[in-house]
C-alpha cells in the first residue's frame, strides 16, 4: 500500500518536472490514467502542504498547480501568472511584484493574473505573420 503512494507520488511529481507550465488537474488525470482522480487530488495536496507546488486560481476560475522553486516551509509567492490568449498556456513569471499594503496588514497571499502573448507565440507570430 505505502509503496503503491510513493509510485503515484513520484509520476505527478514528474508531470511537473516535464513541463514547464501550470497544470490543470485535468492535464494530471489525462497524463496518468491509471490512477484515481481522488488519488490525485491528494498527492496535490500533500505537495501543496509540503511547499513542492502552489495553487493559483485563475480569473476564469480554473485551478492551475505550480512548481515552486523556494518554498519549504512557508508558501511565499509575490509573482505574476501569465495566460497566453494564443495557445492558453499559463506560467510563473519570476520577476517580484513590490505590494504596498497599509500598515498593520499583514499580506499573506498574492493572486495577480495577467494575460498576454507568451515569447513562444510571439516568435511565431513575427515568423508567420498571417496565421
Ligand atoms: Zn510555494
Ligand atoms: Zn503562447
Ligand atoms: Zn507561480
Amino acid at each position: 500500500m505505502m509503496k503503491r503512494t510513493t509510485k503515484s507520488k513520484i509520476a505527478v511529481l514528474d508531470c511537473f518536472k516535464k513541463s514547464n507550465y501550470g497544470l490543470k488537474p485535468e492535464d494530471i488525470f489525462n497524463e496518468l490514467t491509471q490512477y484515481d482522480k481522488v488519488t490525485i487530488y491528494r498527492i496535490l495536496q500533500s505537495f501543496l502542504d509540503d511547499g513542492i507546488i502552489h495553487k493559483v486560481i485563475s480569473d476564469d476560475g480554473t485551478s492551475y498547480y505550480f512548481k515552486c522553486k523556494s518554498c519549504e516551509e512557508v508558501h511565499f509567492h509575490n509573482h505574476y501568472h501569465f495566460k497566453c490568449t494564443v495557445c492558453h498556456k499559463v506560467e510563473c513569471i519570476n520577476e517580484e511584484i513590490e505590494v504596498k499594503i497599509p500598515k498593520d496588514y499583514i499580506l499573506q497571499n498574492i493572486n495577480f493574473w495577467i494575460s498576454g502573448i507568451c515569447k513562444i507565440c510571439n516568435a511565431k507570430s513575427i515568423t508567420a505573420p498571417n496565421l
